[in-house]
């Protein structure tokens, strides 16, 4: 049975209508579904019985069910979420001064194997299905009011497990639901996609509109990126990426994010900060620079305080605009994949859904 959450609105639409229903009952439907975030079609009560009684037939409405949450000293939120196959992905509500942005997974695992991320190391299971990618943003939702929370959730990154362009035509589905003003309603500003830079598939998304686009980039040349990210760095050159970047079509005040882990001893120097400064010297980018959140498993270490300072500084210094990350969340293992490497698929337990 299809998951209706899986559904994009055209398909659903012309479901509804095979039904023999008028077009405005797949618009109410899905505000149920979307907007008002119902469990269960018995849940819609302007729609039928006999209507309601079709839909469970055909369709399933499966949320992702939540195995664990963590919470960290300074508010961060992680959940560990069950999927309907067993598999165990994860999610993120970071909070901000005044609103939560939430990470979610596009993949179960990573075929990009970056050698300081925890998700690389499971190596790359499948891809998510749009409904579980979107059912990451409803148990965020969910779990909000029901902690009565004072912050809403603004912002969503697709920045947690998996590269989002290598599961392009789910994601995509995924972005077209949280922009739909019947569904999730999110204003492309507020809806990020970050990934390490697919050619062919990062035109085809900046052509959408549907998002704003984030690029990890993380090492100023091709020598250093092939080392610390050798498969992204095979698919495509840091001078090929840049010039991608820069023929992309960009709204008036648009600027392409930019993000760099600063590694201890790897590419935290002065040099490499010098070498960042040019290649983005015709770029309209922003700089997010994130010290490494280290793990057991990664080899790497987190830079000294005063390295990072340094390099921030340096780009200021050049005219670059950039946003020093604070790491949240380091005593609940909240960098990507790390609370799912130390979880099991299938492990007893698991709450009631959101
Ligand atoms: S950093 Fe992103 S692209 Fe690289 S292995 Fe981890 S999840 Fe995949």
């Amino acid at each position: 049975m299809n998951n209706i959450l899986d559904c994009s609105f055209a398909e659903f639409q012309s479901s509804i209508q095979e039904l023999g229903e008028s077009p405005f009952r797949a618009d109410q439907i899905w505000q149920w579904i979307w907007q008002k975030r119902c469990a269960d079609f018995s849940e819609m009560t302007n729609i039928s019985k006999g209507l309601r009684e079709k839909l469970g037939s055909i369709y399933s409405l499966h949320r992702p069910v939540v195995q664990v949450v963590k919470k960290s000293r300074d508010g961060t939120i992680k959940f560990l979420l069950r999927l309907e196959d067993g598999e165990l992905i994860e999610t993120v509500l970071i909070p901000e001064k005044d609103h939560y942005t939430q990470c979610i997974s596009s993949q179960v695992g990573c075929a990009l194997g970056c050698s300081f991320c925890s998700t690389a190391q499971m190596g790359l299971k499948r891809n998510m299905s749009s409904g579980e990618i979107l059912g990451q943003v409803l148990v965020g939702l969910n779990y909000l009011d029901r902690e009565k929370s004072s912050l809403p959730l603004r912002n969503i990154v697709y920045m947690g497990m998996g590269e989002p362009l290598l599961n392009w035509p789910r994601v995509r589905q995924s972005l077209e639901v949280l922009r739909d003003p019947r569904g999730l309603n999110f204003s492309y500003r507020r809806v990020t996609l970050s990934t390490v830079g697919i050619p062919g598939k990062l035109e085809e998304f900046a052509a959408t509109g549907l998002a704003s686009l984030a690029v990890s980039l993380h090492a100023p040349d091709q020598e250093l990126r092939s080392r610390i990210m050798p498969k992204a760095s095979a698919l495509v050159s840091v001078d090929q990426l840049i010039d991608i970047l820069t023929s992309l079509p960009l709204r008036p005040r648009q600027r392409i994010t930019v993000e760099y882990v600063l590694i201890g001893g790897v590419n935290d120097e002065i040099k490499q900060a010098r070498e960042l400064n040019r290649l983005l010297s015709h770029l309209k980018a922003k700089i997010n620079l994130i010290a490494l959140n280290p793990a057991p498993e990664i080899d790497y270490l987190r830079p000294d305080q005063e390295r990072i300072l340094a390099f921030e500084r340096y780009l200021w210094d050049k005219g670059q605009t950039v946003h020093l990350r604070k790491g949240k969340g380091c005593d609940i293992e909240a960098a990507c994949g790390q609370l799912r490497k130390h979880s099991r698929k299938n492990e007893a337990g698991g709450q009631e859904p959101f």
